[in-house]
């Protein structure tokens, strides 16, 4: 099923980049068509008809939205950074299949798969209500996971009075506001050697045999421990802060500007844009409120203050005095209390004029580059 989901999506984006450079218009319907139904009856797929079609029409609607995303951004309707032509999906790595309503059922504690049949599931929790549709996981290293679309009743915490600004840095992983600088736990470098280490083997293994398969499947193992581990610790600190703040105001970094720089590994290790998805998403839930500031804001170099503009200091300058008031900063508590006083502003213009103020995101350049300028 996997493999089939993946041929379909492959002979999508093929087909429609051969009708793009033709320039043919060529509806959703007619590419589903070609792909599912016509090709089920060519000798070559064939076997397309041993699986759910399901699993198919969804793989074909994956790679359609794949397409429209890949256009949006090439004619400037999608924020964000420049995507690319979408990858073809590849037989090695993680695979996957989306079902909807018609595609699966639960059996008690079992997980009806259509043309599979009843998969026994290891629930991580109970269901809060009946799910609309399931993608079937299987990663790298083995494990199958099935992640369900389920609906989820709001859970508002007791108001409370306080209100956090959050630095996101390398240093730290988060200064806020009260002072706090939270630890970065930088797993990925310290597991590195031992990641090293198992893709070093695995480059000395012969392409096909059996042992590259079984070092393939070490270096998954590794990767998935260090997933799981910032993961976790991401949800324990969103959490915390969400639940003893009101509102939590971060800056709009443009995170994958900086991934791209020599910053790259802590970067990526920190798992910013994952701690901000984790903080929306428990904000809305809890009731809370969370924002972005949306526009370039020097927080690193204005005293919080006196509100005086330093100017710009190089990224190894951890602590600094303010040469107007004299007050001793430490870097990034001093930007969290610039972005939570510029939060503030922006909710209360927001109020004041019953309309949201136009936000200007910073280009992405910009903001990729400020923190090292800054
Ligand atoms: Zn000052």
């Amino acid at each position: 099923m996997f493999g089939c989901a993946r041929v379909v999506y492959n002979d999508c984006l093929h087909l429609r980049d051969q009708c793009h450079a033709a320039g043919q218009k060529v509806t959703d319907t007619e590419v589903q068509r070609r792909v599912i139904t016509l090709a089920k009856a060519t000798p070559e797929r064939a076997w397309l008809g041993e699986v759910s079609s399901v699993a198919l029409i969804q793989a074909c609607n994956d790679a359609r939205r794949a397409y429209q995303n890949w256009f949006d951004s090439l004619a400037g309707r999608r924020k964000g950074r420049k995507i690319r032509h979408p990858r073809p999906r590849r037989k090695h790595g993680r695979q996957s299949i989306r079902l909807t309503r018609n595609g699966f059922a639960l059996h008690g504690a079992r997980l009806y798969v259509a043309r599979i049949g009843d998969v026994p599931v290891r629930w991580s929790r109970p269901l809060p209500s009946q799910p609309s549709s399931v993608t079937v996981i299987r990663e790298p290293d083995g494990r199958y996971y099935a992640s369900f679309v389920v609906e989820r009743a709001a859970a508002p915490l007791t108001a409370c009075d306080r209100e956090v600004g959050i630095d996101l840095g390398l240093v730290s992983l988060v200064a806020t506001s009260d002072g706090e600088l939270i630890a970065n736990p930088r797993l990925l470098r310290a597991k590195e050697r031992k990641l090293a280490r198992a893709q070093r083997s695995l480059s000395r293994k012969q392409k096909g045999s059996a042992s590259r398969a079984k070092a393939r499947r070490r270096v998954a193992v590794v990767h998935r421990k260090v997933r799981e581990a910032r993961l976790d610790h991401a949800h324990k600190l969103a959490l915390r802060l969400v639940r003893d703040n009101q509102a939590i105001y971060a800056e709009d970094l443009c995170v994958s500007g900086l991934v791209r720089t020599r910053l790259a590994r802590s970067v990526s290790d920190a798992g910013w844009s994952q701690l901000v998805r984790l903080i929306e998403e428990k904000a809305a839930r809890y009731g809370r409120t969370f924002a972005k500031i949306g526009r370039f804001e020097p927080t690193s170099q204005a005293c919080s203050a006196c509100g005086v503009k330093d100017g710009p200091k190089p990224l190894d300058v951890r602590a600094w005095q303010c040469a107007a008031c004299g007050a001793v900063h430490d870097r990034d508590i001093n930007a969290a209390k610039n972005i939570l006083a510029a939060g503030r502003a922006d909710r209360l213009n927001a109020r004041g004029a019953g309309v949201r103020p136009p936000s200007l995101v910073a280009a992405g350049a910009e903001a990729g580059t400020h923190r090292s300028a800054a």
